[in-house]
């Protein structure tokens, strides 16, 4: 069966990365086809819509979908695009590679965020002039489902789960996500350890060894995430999969990347590594862990884009990325 990977460059460096990660896809020969959608500021000035139904249309009918960046834009495309696959877990690997210069080179751990809820529903609004609110929205199914999802991964893997949350002070949303976590640990029969979310950022930079698995509230996975991709060496490097029952998408967790957009400068190995964990989440596990290794090997010899410390541009990196497959 040829299975259709949806592709959406996006905006900014997502319009350079993402054909990078194509043609690595590309080269591995197995037989997947590929459409490709429009979405983003760019297409917003074209043609009136940051995501026009026929790229949802797209998503919600491929196999899978790698996904760039969006501008401005952001909130109206990613936002509803994890939702058109049924997202509801974002997994954020973030380690440390040989050859790279990272502030913590023992870092080796997962995010696993929530993806539907928390302060990422949108739900805002001005009371009066000068002052606003935001419906932080925390359930039982939601709470449940990450930690379900968590605790299953880091199964898999013998990890340990560390669960971030600020249940003193916010009593009754993540008092909700503790209790859901804690239910699901209890009928599974396994251990995990709690953490206030920002005690838990200080103890991240210091000792991120100490963590394997960490599951999130929404907001939290995203600071938590790009937090650990600056002990790393850098967002360049920090792929993300958002995984619905049915349907998953996949994004580096780096954004457009405006101060050097259209440079052709832009680490391509975020966007590989995506398509790696695509390649897994479809069940061709060899040729994820080839695209791993061949991103490893370059990562440890070079070529290095200008934020790991080099001269070479994103085809150079990608076209070492794919000579080592
Ligand atoms: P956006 O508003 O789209 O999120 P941003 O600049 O706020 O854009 P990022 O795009 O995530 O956020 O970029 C943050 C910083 O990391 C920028 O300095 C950017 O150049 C750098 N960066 C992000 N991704 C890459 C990459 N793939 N290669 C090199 N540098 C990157």
């Amino acid at each position: 069966m040829t299975e259709e990977i949806a592709i959406i460059p996006g905006d900014g460096i997502g319009r350079e990365v993402v054909p990078a990660a194509v043609r690595v896809l590309d080269a591995l020969d197995l037989g997947l086809s590929f459409v490709t959608g429009e979405a983003g500021d760019g297409t917003l000035a074209e043609t009136g819509e940051a995501l026009p139904d026929k790229t949802v249309s797209l998503v919600t009918n491929a196999d899978a979908t790698l996904f760039g960046a969006a501008g401005e834009t952001a909130a109206d495309v990613i936002l509803p695009l994890r939702s058109a696959v049924g997202s509801f877990a974002n997994v954020r690997p973030a380690r440390a590679y040989p050859g790279v210069d990272a502030l913590k080179p023992e870092t080796d751990l997962v995010f696993i965020r929530e993806n539907t809820e928390g302060v990422y529903t949108g739900i805002e609004s001005e009371l009066s002039a000068g002052v606003t609110t935001l419906t932080r929205v925390v359930t039982e199914d939601a709470s449940r489902q990450i930690a379900q999802f968590g605790f299953e991964y880091a199964d898999e893997r013998g990890d340990r789960v560390t669960v971030a949350h600020k249940a003193n002070v916010m009593r009754t949303t993540d008092g909700q996500f503790l209790e859901g976590v804690a239910d699901v640990a209890e009928e599974r029969g396994v251990e995990y350890d709690t953490a206030l979310m920002d005690a838990l950022a200080m103890h991240l930079v210091m000792h991120p060894d100490e963590y394997d698995v960490v599951i999130c509230p929404n907001l939290a996975g995203d600071m938590l995430s790009d937090l650990a991709a600056g002990l790393v060496g850098g967002l360049g490097l920090l792929p993300s999969a958002n995984i619905g029952h049915d349907n998953a998408l996949f994004e580096p967790v780096h954004g457009t990347a405006p101060d050097i957009a259209g440079d052709g400068i832009a680490n391509p190995a975020a966007a590989i590594l995506s398509a790696a964990l695509l390649l897994d989440h479809l069940g061709y596990d060899d040729a994820g862990s080839r695209v791993r290794t061949a991103v490893e090997k370059t990562l440890e010899k070079g070529p290095h884009t200008p934020d790991l410390g080099g001269n070479a541009s994103t085809e150079d990196v990608s076209s070492a990325i794919t000579d080592r497959l």
